[in-house]
């Protein structure tokens, strides 16, 4: 199997005089006076059902980008059959013109989309440039070409055979269609999660959170353009309770692939479970859900690389990401140090729309988080016996969702802000004895369901020794001496478990073995 060797996508800079910054800026500039509408696409159809919902930047929420057509029920049961009606001839494409067809994708965005994805990122989802770079343009070129690569390191795991027999194993697509249900958050997981099913041969309908279809509606003209065949990637605009009643029930219903909340995904699970002897086949069922991610210091951690690293795993896209840095313990010895520098770094952060490039955090995605974060907020005004706030604290939801980066002090390890799963920037702090590492480290482990991500930072190896030992089940990315954000494709594969998923590493062989249902064949010669 002989493809493109896959690189990393090179991160642009978008330096002020930058021929890409001019574009950039450009491309923001026409999104922001035209008014678009945005379609389902439905086999091959766009689909303007008239039932228009507004979509508006979420740090200027009174200025219109556009509409989208929502859809119903019927639209559902169209993308199905569409999806179904596709599958044949798609699953019986070789692989190499699939292959092609999501390598031209990648091309399209890293040449003449990247600037009106990122734009559309950037404006839709409230990411500031860097931010909108490394997800709209690198990650998601990534996990289309690294895909191609772990797509043919998959077919080429074939059996052995014996004298006069042949065997060997043939990677079929499943039996069905998957549902590809995604989040805001990142532009290239909204991508990613129907791009790698169909990839594998896979036809897919595709539900992203009404929070990012502004982007999504870019990626759909991406994969057009690029030759996914009508009905292969369908993409519904409509409520995810009345997609997923008709979704779930469907005997073609082949598998899942989500990226939301651990209770979303909780339900899903549920109702596939109900539904299980409709089924054709058992479904597969993939998701990456929430997090808590931690962040450990130990007495030796270098405190300006630890400040450093808090600031930007807690408040890069205002805490909005799975992995972000959210709870994080400290060692008494290093915390007066650690404090003043975070302090003062905060308050050189410029908050503010991302027209502005100078602006590191931006808004939060809508009224409901916004008002779920305050009340956090709140909470811990109302309790400055048990917790302090040293930095931020404000928010304010009059032009924008906007809520300063907060870095809260917890007396009790089990404070509500250091267990429960907040999304938004907010980072809450232990400060702990240097002499209990360990019992701090039992800590870690045990006050918080999930197991994303997390850090340990220290110069002793002997703590770093401990700690990846004592936290083997704390994380599906364990970072030492990096903050707990920004996984790589092709570097870092990404996911966890407990209550953080199935930790089917996107952007690896791992998650491209769910989109397969391999038959054995022997040959007797
Ligand atoms: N892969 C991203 C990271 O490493 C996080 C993905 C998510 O938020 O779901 O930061």
């Amino acid at each position: 199997f002989k493809v493109p060797q896959p690189i990393n996508e090179p991160v642009k800079s978008y330096e002020p005089g930058s021929p890409e910054r001019a574009e950039l800026k450009k491309a923001l500039e026409t999104g922001r006076s035209q008014k678009i509408d945005i379609p389902q696409y439905i086999g091959g159809e766009t689909i303007f059902s008239g039932n228009k919902l507004k979509v508006a930047p979420p740090h200027d929420h009174q200025h219109i980008l556009g509409y989208f057509h929502e859809g119903d029920a019927s639209h559902v049961t169209m993308a199905i059959e569409a999806a179904l009606q596709a599958r044949e001839k798609w699953a019986a494409l070789d692989w190499e013109q699939r292959a092609a067809i999501f390598l031209k994708a990648a091309d399209l965005i890293a040449g003449p989309y990247r600037a009106r994805l990122n734009a559309a990122t950037m404006l839709g989802q409230s990411k500031n440039a860097y931010q909108a770079e490394i997800d709209s343009a690198c990650e998601i070129i990534d996990f289309l070409r690294f895909n191609v690569k772990y797509m043919t390191d998959l077919y080429s795991q074939q059996p052995d055979s014996s004298p006069g027999v042949w065997n060997r194993l043939e990677y079929r697509p499943l039996e069905g269609f998957i549902f590809a249900l995604t989040p805001f958050n990142f532009t290239a997981i909204a991508g990613n999660l129907p791009a790698a099913p169909a990839l594998m041969g896979n036809v897919v309908v595709w539900k992203p959170a009404y929070t990012q279809v502004y982007s999504a509606n870019v990626l759909m003209e991406v994969f057009k353009e690029a030759g996914v065949p009508d009905g292969v990637i369908n993409m519904i605009l409509v409520d995810g309770p009345v997609a997923g009643d008709i979704i779930f029930k469907h005997r073609d219903f082949a598998g899942i692939h989500f990226t939301g909340s651990t209770k979303v995904f909780n339900t899903i699970w549920k109702t596939i479970g109900e539904n299980i002897a409709n089924y054709r086949s058992f479904p597969r069922i993939v998701g990456e859900t929430g997090g808590k991610d931690f962040v450990i210091a130990h007495s030796s951690a270098d405190p300006k690389i630890l400040a450093t690293a808090l600031v930007r795993g807690a408040f890069e896209y205002q805490g909005q990401k799975c992995s972000a840095a959210s709870r994080a313990y400290i060692p008494s010895n290093l915390w007066d140090e650690v404090k003043e520098l975070m302090v003062s770094d905060l308050a050189e952060i410029k908050m503010g729309g991302v027209e502005d490039f100078s602006n590191f955090v931006n808004a939060v995605i809508d009224e409901k988080s916004f008002d779920k974060i305050a009340g956090y907020l709140d909470q811990a005004k109302n309790n400055n016996t048990e917790v302090e706030i040293i930095a931020g604290g404000n928010y304010d939801k009059s032009k924008g969702y906007f809520i300063e980066p907060t870095v809260l002090v917890a007396k009790s390890p089990t404070y509500v802000t250091l267990c429960e799963e907040i999304f938004g920037p907010v980072l809450s702090i232990y400060i702990y004895d240097p002499n209990d590492f360990e019992e701090t480290l039992a800590l870690v482990d045990s006050t918080s369901p999930y197991a994303l991500t997390g850090s340990i930072f220290a110069q002793d190896r002997y703590a770093i020794e401990l700690a990846t030992a004592r936290l083997v089940n704390a994380a599906g990315n364990f970072y030492i001496n990096d903050k707990p954000t920004g996984a790589v494709v092709g570097q870092q594969p990404f996911g966890g478990a407990r209550a953080s998923g199935t930790n089917d590493k996107a952007g690896s062989i791992l998650n491209l073995i769910r989109w397969v249902s391999p038959r054995t064949i022997k040959e007797t010669l």
